[in-house]
């Protein structure tokens, strides 16, 4: 039996949206080019937009299990920001190697019997007005997959997005980065606790320990006119280790290695008819605050569902477009707040002044509301139809809730049978429970566990709402 959908690419990303897709009995096949999962750190964070997202699947418990520390705050350009004043269950960061969730999510794909194909390169697409055919190079030989739909989650680089064509505008990266997995020598100097990126230039070495005597070590290259392409050195790892005016480490272990850069861009299509970008594909940025895999994961829980019942047939028309109109602005905003961090953590004097200037800024509760929002993704509200009644709620995140079935969710705060018998029709597509402590009469949740109507138990409003985003009655 053909696949309904592909997905080019086994990162976070990808395994987040494969598992959303089976969750909603869609037959998915992934795409991975590398034969082995590497085992490095890379991203090490979930935010709690993204902890709440996983908990919202059941998810998050299981993973956070694997965690290695918890930072009660989050932070921008290293100061610190309150979580705390967003009702989540999670006001802090669950800090854990990327490489973990990806291994959790690829072992429940597993179970789900969704095939994860390694050594299996996406080489090229075509799409007609009924599906995609993927030219696919494996072990072998290369070979031809046909999908109704296809979902680009290959990382920055992606193929599938250069293979549509899809403007990718912004601007190349200025400086040069490496970030290593080490075994440093013991040294009393090495920290035993994660901190937030410093500022102080004289602090020494920033590092991050993993366990195990593993650590991940950030460093600005050395030789700013280094080849991005070649690997880093065990040399170069050594050299900035001793540098600088703290306290001078030693090398015993590389374990892995990897350049990057502050290059800034964003795809300006996440779709062209039935090929979608996600991830990396679709935004790149410098790791600033930690939101990278954040940010996909989060397109990948915005899009599972959407693409679920497009493939099922009972997505109301444009469903899909909301994909690029809802996770467009959230992903440019990202961009545009790495690039301020990036100005702040310039060691120059007079950054330095607007520095304190911004961290006395960010003590003030607006302030720390508008950035810690932004960065914890915590704030997100996305646009709804004209016509939907207005209420506080609409479009924001309902925060500590389970759904765990991939369906939407009407939510009474009493036993309302006349609701009740409004959403009949959407049986199957939309559950119904009853919450003593709603913060509304009732409400209506997509599956991503944003509100699209909130109202009173008049039920204005309430089949166009159920019809917009849950397509025709039954
Ligand atoms: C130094 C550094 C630190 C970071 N720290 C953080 C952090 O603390 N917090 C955070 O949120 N983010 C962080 N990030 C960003 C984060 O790592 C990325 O945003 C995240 O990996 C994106 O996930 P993805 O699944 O979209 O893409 P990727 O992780 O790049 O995965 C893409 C996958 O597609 C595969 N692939 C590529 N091409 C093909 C093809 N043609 N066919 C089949 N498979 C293909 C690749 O092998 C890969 O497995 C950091 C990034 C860097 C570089």
């Amino acid at each position: 039996m053909p696949p309904d959908v592909i997905i080019a690419g086994a990162g976070p990303t990808g395994l987040l949206l494969a598992n959303e897709l089976a969750l909603a009995g869609v037959r998915t096949i992934v795409l991975e080019k590398d034969l082995e999962r590497g085992g490095q750190s890379r991203a090490l964070n979930l935010q709690p937009r993204t902890a709440e997202v996983l908990d919202l699947r059941g998810l998050l418990d299981p993973i956070a299990e694997q965690a290695v520390a918890t930072l009660p705050t989050g932070h921008f350009a290293g100061i610190p920001l309150d979580y705390s004043v967003f009702g989540t269950r999670f006001p802090y960061q669950v800090g854990i190697p990327q490489a973990r969730v990806e291994r959790f999510l690829e072992d429940r794909l597993a179970a789900y019997g969704v095939p994860v194909l390694r050594g299996h390169e996406l080489t090229g697409l075509a799409q007609d007005a009924d599906g995609v055919t993927a030219t696919v190079a494996g072990p072998d030989g290369t070979a031809t997959l046909r999908a109704a739909y296809l979902v680009g989650a290959d990382g920055g680089r992606s193929r599938v997005r250069g293979a549509l064509g899809v403007g990718f505008p912004g601007r190349d990266g200025r400086i040069s980065l490496a970030v290593a997995d080490i075994v440093p020598e013991p040294h009393e100097a090495l920290p035993t606790e994660w901190r937030l990126p410093s500022f102080d230039v004289g602090g020494g070495p920033f590092l991050i320990p993993l366990g195990d005597g593993v650590h991940r070590f950030l460093f600005a290259a050395p030789d700013q006119a280094v080849d991005r392409e070649a690997p880093v050195t065990a040399e170069e790892v050594r050299t900035a280790l001793a540098t600088g005016p703290g306290p001078h480490l030693a090398l015993r272990e590389l374990r892995w290695a990897s350049r990057f850069t502050d290059a800034s861009r964003q795809a300006d299509r996440y779709a062209v008819d039935r090929v979608l970008l996600a991830g990396d594909a679709a935004h790149i940025h410098f790791p600033a605050g930690g939101q990278g895999l954040n940010l996909g994961m989060q397109d990948a829980f915005n899009l599972g569902w959407k693409l679920a019942a497009t493939v099922r047939g009972h997505a109301p028309r444009g469903l899909l477009d909301t994909y690029h109109t809802e996770r467009h602005p959230v992903g440019a905003a990202v961009l545009e707040n790495t690039r301020a961090q990036l100005a702040l953590l310039n060691p120059d004097d007079d950054v330095r002044a607007l520095r304190s200037l911004v961290s006395g800024l960010l003590a003030e509760p607006a302030a720390n509301r508008r950035i810690a929002g932004m960065i914890s993704g915590l704030d997100i509200r996305y646009p709804m139809p004209p016509g939907t009644p207005a209420h506080p709620l609409l479009g924001t995140r309902l925060p500590n809730i389970q759904l765990p079935t991939a369906r939407g969710l009407f939510l009474t705060r009493t036993p309302t049978p006349s609701l009740h018998t409004a959403i009949a029709p959407w049986r199957g597509r939309v559950d119904h429970t009853t919450l003593p402590d709603l913060p509304a009469d009732a409400l209506l949740l997509r599956p991503d566990g944003h509100v699209c109507w909130a109202g009173t138990p008049t039920t204005a409003g309430l089949r166009p709402a159920l019809h917009h985003w849950f397509g025709p009655a039954s």
